[in-house]
């Protein structure tokens, strides 16, 4: 249960004077339901006035108040603005300039002869000094110097946000600390309602902000923690394998370091009693299969059964037939399950399973409804993990004792952001790609040369090659999206004939799976695709990538798509087609998919780039986001909050002691509170 204390932040916001339904719809747009998201809705800048009583020439450009009076109306013919001619205290003339509106009301909210204060920007124009659309202070009232600017939405002023923040500041409570002590000395942090006051008079107040960003960020790593705790209680089973089942695999290659490094990992963490809880991070094509392939065999040699969830139907089964292949002649049985498996079929995987003559079962999620029961789950692995959230990760683990986890993922997401995101989570990089892998050669090509483009493609073709053509990820409409790639794959096919397939993601998975299964085979020689392709999809023959208006997507996305060529022998290409409008970040970003091929440091220039806000937006559904860090601070941040949480959660596991008791009051204040029913039950 929320601590009362909170009770006046998670008033509805209709609780603050003045919030009526007139405000309800733009207050909605900006996602402020309740008191808490007022006071958390930052402001973004400010402006700085400079109070006056004599109009200068050196404020042009500048924002100040001033008392004046209004002398003459100058009510202009047609649709020009109305003009305001008033004096300052010196008799300097300035004109108040309205756009629209009518003259009458210019005329009533401004009365000749009655002096007002006056606030806005000063400007130049011709021989005149004038104000556009200036504020006017209520009788009594003085603008502050520094006034805050919040983001708005429309029918709403910074003014109006800036008093509606003032009450909900008001109505904001002491809270005890849960800011470890020596750190709020170091850090020189305020307290956390006098930094909650602070940032909404002050914006440039950097301490105030620093300390409720750490806020955040502190309950983001202990939410994480809490989870971590919750696992590692969890009764697991050790399980340790003898060896006897890989030493039969016939591998063409060795491993890489990184491989053996994290598989040794892994084969530790499986041998303890508490459940592995690990992410591995490996960009496309660094070989996450076999590291997982390896894990399942350990698990089947302690006795126990394996699982393996993919994200799609393609995807499961071509781990199946990798798996497969990769096991054959070791005695060892896999079955695939997917929600397309009906009947019979689907009556002997699930006998198979219970009876535990299936040692190994790969699937899309399906292989967790309830009806599939496992005689002896003990390890699952989770591939491409960014498709699957922390309540679904937390979902797998009921089945069985208390399996072992290991999630997989190819996006190669900046350290301090793995934190955010895999928190509970201890971490391997498999930060070495096999050998001999040529970097794929990236050119970036301006849209106006689309022809040259499909004449390589016909070169690329006609020398026996396969293609990919990635079509625009168009924001917001899944059908243009649609119609954008059905358009470019009629276009192709009047040049190349029935050589040219199409995927998108409304497909039936059936359907999907024939249109790759044609491609697989080399029946087609280029596959038309929206995003559908970008997760691990594996066809070593096709060396060249076309993606179009690469302008849009991000860069990790960008880098995975890429990852689809170059998994064979021989030199690939990746043509970036870009739009003529570009920004500088968008060149600098493009130029740097063509200089590096690694996806950790494009993750992390990527960051540097373009901000956190994109790259965390992308990547979880029903995970609360960051509200007053920004990229640089979670950066900062980040880790320190880490220890931080984990050290807390060493000393009082169950958020007992008062620092314990502070920090539950964090997680509600944050939306983070599903750890604490963890705590309950442990
Ligand atoms: P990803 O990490 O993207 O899932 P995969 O596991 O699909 O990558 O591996 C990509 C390719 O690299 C596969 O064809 C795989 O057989 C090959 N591979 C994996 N490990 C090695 C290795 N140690 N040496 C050479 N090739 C390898
Ligand atoms: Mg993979």
């Amino acid at each position: 249960m929320r601590p009362d204390i909170l009770n006046p932040l998670f008033a509805e916001v209709t609780a603050l004077k003045g919030v009526g339904p007139a405000l309800a719809k733009p207050l909605e747009r900006l996602k402020i339901a309740r008191v808490v998201d007022v006071a958390f809705h930052l402001p973004t800048g400010w402006i700085d006035r400079f109070v006056r009583d004599e109009l200068m020439q050196a404020d042009v450009g500048r924002t100040i108040a001033i008392p004046l009076t209004p002398r003459e109306h100058r009510v202009s013919r047609g649709r020009g603005p109305t003009r305001v001619q008033a004096t300052d205290a010196h008799g300097n003339y300035v004109s108040l300039v309205y756009f629209g509106g009518s003259s009458g009301y210019v005329k009533k909210l401004l009365p000749i002869g009655e002096a007002r204060l006056v606030s806005g920007r000063l400007e130049q124009y011709g021989q005149e000094l004038q104000i556009i659309h200036p504020d006017l202070g209520e009788p009594g009232e003085s603008f502050r110097e520094r006034e805050a600017i919040y983001p708005l939405s429309e029918g709403l002023t910074s003014r109006r946000l800036g008093a509606l923040a003032t009450q909900a500041v008001e109505r904001a409570p002491e809270l005890p600390e849960w800011i470890e002590p020596g750190l709020k000395s170091t850090r020189e942090w305020p307290a956390w309602r006098e930094a909650l006051a602070r940032v909404h008079t002050d914006p440039a107040d950097a301490k105030a902000r620093e300390r409720l960003a750490y806020d955040e960020v502190f309950a983001n790593q202990l939410a994480m923690a809490l989870v971590r705790q919750d696992t590692r209680r969890r009764k697991g089973r050790a399980l340790v394998g003898d060896g006897r089942l890989r030493d039969l695999l016939k591998l063409p290659y060795s491993l890489t370091g990184a491989q053996a490094r994290t598989v040794a990992e892994i084969e530790g963490d499986m041998a303890q009693a508490s459940p592995m809880l690990r992410l591995l991070q490996g960009d496309v094509g660094s070989g996450k299969t076999l590291v997982a392939t390896l894990a399942l065999l350990i698990a089947v040699e302690a006795g126990a059964q394996g699982a393996m969830l993919a994200p799609t139907e393609i995807l499961a089964r071509q781990h199946y037939e990798t798996l497969r292949k990769t096991l054959t002649g070791l005695l060892v049985n896999v079955a695939v399950l997917t929600g397309r498996d009906k009947g019979r079929v689907r009556e002997a995987t699930l006998m198979g399973l219970a009876d535990g003559s299936i040692d190994i079962l790969v699937g899309t999620h399906a292989i967790f409804q309830e009806a599939v029961r496992y005689r002896d789950l003990g390890l699952v692995v989770v591939d491409e993990q960014h498709r699957f959230g922390v309540a679904q990760r937390m979902l797998l683990q009921e089945k069985g004792r208390s399996p072992h986890l290991l999630a997989m993922t190819a996006t190669p997401i900046p350290r301090t952001l793995t934190l955010a995101q895999y928190g509970e989570m201890d971490v391997s990089r498999l930060d070495e790609m096999p050998p001999g892998r040529e970097p794929i050669e990236t050119r970036v090509i301006s849209e106006d040369r689309l022809d040259e483009v499909v004449n390589a493609l016909g070169r690329h073709l006609a020398d026996g090659g396969q293609a990919y053509w990635v079509c625009p990820l168009v924001e917001e409409s899944e059908k243009s999206d649609l119609a954008a790639a059905e358009m470019r794959a009629e276009a192709l096919r009047q040049r190349f004939g029935d050589r040219v397939g199409l995927v998108h993601g409304r497909m039936k998975p059936i359907e999907k799976d024939a249109v790759m299964a044609e491609f697989s085979a080399g029946r087609l020689g280029v596959l038309v695709a929206t995003t559908v392709i970008e997760v691990g999809v594996d066809v070593p023959n096709a060396r060249l990538i076309v993606i179009e208006h690469a302008d849009r997507f991000g860069l990790a996305q960008l880098h995975q798509l890429r990852g689809r060529v170059g998994r064979g022998g021989g030199k690939s290409v990746c043509l970036l087609i870009r739009g003529n409008a570009m920004s500088e970040t968008t060149r600098a970003r493009l130029a740097l998919m063509r200089e590096s091929n690694d996806g950790f440091r494009i993750a992390e220039e990527d960051l540097r780039l373009r901000g956190a806000g994109d790259m965390l937006g992308t990547r979880q559904s029903g995970e609360a986001a960051f509200r007053l860090a920004t990229p640089e601070m979670i950066h900062d941040l980040m880790q320190c909050a880490q220890d931080d949480a984990r050290l807390l959660i060493d000393r009082d596991g169950g958020l007992e002691g008062p620092r314990g008791q502070a920090a539950r009051i964090a997680l509600y204040l944050f939306d983070r509170d599903s750890g604490v029913a963890l705590l309950r039950s442990g």
